[in-house]
């Protein structure tokens, strides 16, 4: 499979956020969000065998928390799917963070799905494989990322719409940040202020959580490889 990095950090980005946890990112995404803060994966990369990547996982964490994520890891689905069963298969706690366009019903049951649906501002919108809802289990997680008023009516209708709260462990309302953000680690990079969406959210009563990408506030939002 074609892999841009494999790094060890803290999970940044939902109900698993600050453990540590091993990050393998799959290179190629065919989206294109506006506020994408991952284009360095949109190419380039090396060909790892299943046996390299699972070898240079445990050389960073014997044990404990890996997350699959890009570009999109499920345009390499055929390579993906027994990389994940073979990490499940060594101990591993599983996380799989995808775009939500691409078909998850051959992902393995045991691994948690974090999936994305794209809203208005990202450019993306209607991209989401509305097949996905009917493979989504009870430990996984819907997340929207959110720049503008418009973002958020979208994301509240669409997760009442579709009974989200009800069917998933946590649908995750998220401020995008901007691409270009670096120095300040802050909400001032936030393409929506948070404490607006949180008072949007509480007015609502939004059965969701407010998720804020720990990681730009730890290291500096330009950093790669955290
Ligand atoms: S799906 Fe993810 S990697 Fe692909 S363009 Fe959107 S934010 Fe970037």
């Amino acid at each position: 499979m074609q892999i841009t990095e494999i790094y060890k950090s803290l999970q940044g980005e939902s109900t698993y956020a600050g453990l540590p946890c091993v990050f393998v990112r799959l290179t190629g995404c065919n989206l294109r969000c506006t506020w994408c803060d991952s284009e360095y994966t949109f190419q380039g990369g090396r060909k790892m065998t299943l046996g390299e990547v699972i070898e240079e996982v445990s050389r960073l964490s014997p044990g404990g928390l890996v997350e699959i994520t890009g570009g999109e890891p499920m345009l390499q689905e055929r390579e993906v799917v027994p990389l994940m069963q073979q990490l499940l298969q060594d101990g591993y706690k599983v996380l799989l963070e995808t775009s939500g366009e691409r078909p998850l019903a051959l992902v393995p049951g045991a691994v948690v799905k974090i999936v994305d649906v794209k809203c208005p501002d990202s450019g993306e919108a209607n991209t989401f494989c509305m097949d996905n809802l009917r493979v989504l289990s009870a430990h996984d997680e819907i997340k929207f990322v959110l720049a503008s008023r418009a973002d958020y009516e979208f994301a509240r209708d669409f997760m009442q719409r579709q009974n989200l709260s009800g069917k998933v462990n946590a649908v995750i309302f998220s401020p995008a940040f901007r691409k270009d953000a670096s120095g300040a680690r802050d909400t001032s990079h936030c393409l929506l202020d948070p404490q607006e969406l949180a008072e949007w959210m509480i007015a609502d009563d939004v059965p969701a959580r407010l998720g804020l990408q720990l990681h730009k506030f730890i290291w500096d939002p330009a950093m790669k490889g955290v």
